[in-house]
């Protein structure tokens, strides 16, 4: 597995998914954990990374997900 790349079970339609960490955006936050949007097809999951870069908690974000579509 590439370095910087998580895995973990979509917590909606249980899949794998594969993200990227954010390196260099985690560079510049000061208080974790810090919460990391990831879109997975129509919906969007919140993964909370402490400063280890270690997923610390994962939320499903519900709001305003539907019709929105891919650029
Ligand atoms: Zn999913």
């Amino acid at each position: 597995m590439a370095e910087g790349l998580k895995w973990m079970q979509c917590p909606v339609c249980k899949e794998s998914i594969y993200w990227e960490v954010p390196k260099d955006e985690l560079k510049k936050v000061k208080r974790f954990p810090v919460p990391v949007v990831v879109k997975h097809k129509d919906h969007y999951l919140i993964c909370y990374l402490d400063s280890h870069h270690q997923l610390a908690d994962t939320e499903v974000a519900i709001v305003g997900v539907e019709g929105k579509s891919e650029k």
